[in-house]
């Protein structure tokens, strides 16, 4: 009977001992199950990472880097889905503009690019857009024709002019209020240059380089075809007592400083934008834009070469 019990006994020992290495094998088996599992996850991961990185930040593609050239490419795709006056065709002079100019934030790139400022004054010569109407653009890359004179020339009423001076009418009729209210307040606001055809402007270009050489004056009077003056929407001004171009001096200066651009009218060539304009600062030349153009400069201030790229060269 001993005998017996102490057989079973060994019997379930037995049994026991062969229970707890079964769960051994399992418990193991399990956790090497465990171990192959996370390291799929691991590399699965890993790999999913990096394509991550190539797709997003464009450091490693390949392993290898972005050339500087790829990533302002890049970088101009990402500006072009916010600034509607990207241009596609521009973007190789937007990345040489940028080498050139490191430090010139990519908006104003793109912006001096249009204009054309890339490029020499007067390299190139494109037809003034939007020819009689207060939008248009004479520049050093925009010009009128021999024969392009504006529609709709009027003389300006005597009493805000010096001699027979002839504006498009309706900046004439915006000079004559602003004269006028300028007057009611005690400011003398004057014409004493308006209106001036293709070929009186190339007597008067030719005479200043006979004088100064051409570069000197192509800081301060434009080639035929390139003036302001031939759109018949720009003036020069005095203030009767001093010459026009001391005006910058004078109060009524001042004046025109607060409010010209209520009759529509701004300041074309300041101090600051000499490098867009290609001309020295003339306190005394004014373009009609239309006030709805003139407020917007007001308040922001910018050359119409600017503005016309932001918002008219579509
Ligand atoms: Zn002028």
């Amino acid at each position: 009977m001993n005998n017996n019990l102490n057989n079973i006994n060994d019997k379930t020992k037995i049994k026991s001992n062969n229970n707890k290495k079964r769960k051994k094998i399992i418990l193991v088996s399990l956790i090497l199950l465990m171990l192959l599992i996370f390291l799929i996850l691991f590399i699965f991961f890993i790999n999913n990472n990096k394509e991550t990185i190539t797709n997003d930040n464009n450091q490693v593609e390949n392993n290898k880097p972005l050339t500087e050239l790829e990533k302002k490419l890049l970088e101009l795709e990402n500006i072009n889905e916010k600034l509607d006056f990207f241009k596609e065709e521009n973007i190789d002079r937007y990345i040489d503009y940028k080498n050139n100019n490191p430090n010139l934030d990519l908006e104003k790139v793109i912006v001096y690019v249009n204009i054309g400022l890339d490029q020499e004054f007067y390299s190139k010569s494109y037809p003034s857009p939007n020819q009689n109407t207060s939008k248009i653009l004479t520049n050093k890359f925009y010009s009128l024709t021999e024969d392009y004179v504006p529609n709709d020339l009027e003389t300006i009423d005597s009493n805000f002019s010096s001699g027979s001076k002839e504006m498009v009418k309706e900046a004439k009729d915006a000079f004559e209020k602003m004269a006028k209210d300028a007057k009611s307040e005690g400011y003398n606001i004057r014409a004493v240059s308006t209106y001036r055809s293709y070929e009186y402007q190339e007597k008067l270009y030719s005479n200043y380089v006979k004088a100064d050489g051409v570069e000197k004056a192509d800081t301060y009077s434009a080639r035929a075809g390139s003036s302001e003056h031939q759109t018949g929407l720009a003036v020069d001004v005095d203030n009767i007592t001093l010459s026009y171009t001391s005006f910058g001096k004078t109060k009524e200066y001042e004046w025109m400083q607060k409010n010209a651009y209520k009759y529509g009218f701004i300041l074309r060539y300041t101090k600051e934008a000499e490098f867009i304009t290609g001309y020295q600062e003339e306190p005394w030349h004014y373009r009609y834009v239309g006030t709805e153009i003139s407020t917007y400069i007001q308040n922001n201030p910018m050359t119409y070469e600017e503005y016309f790229v932001r918002f008219l060269d579509k």
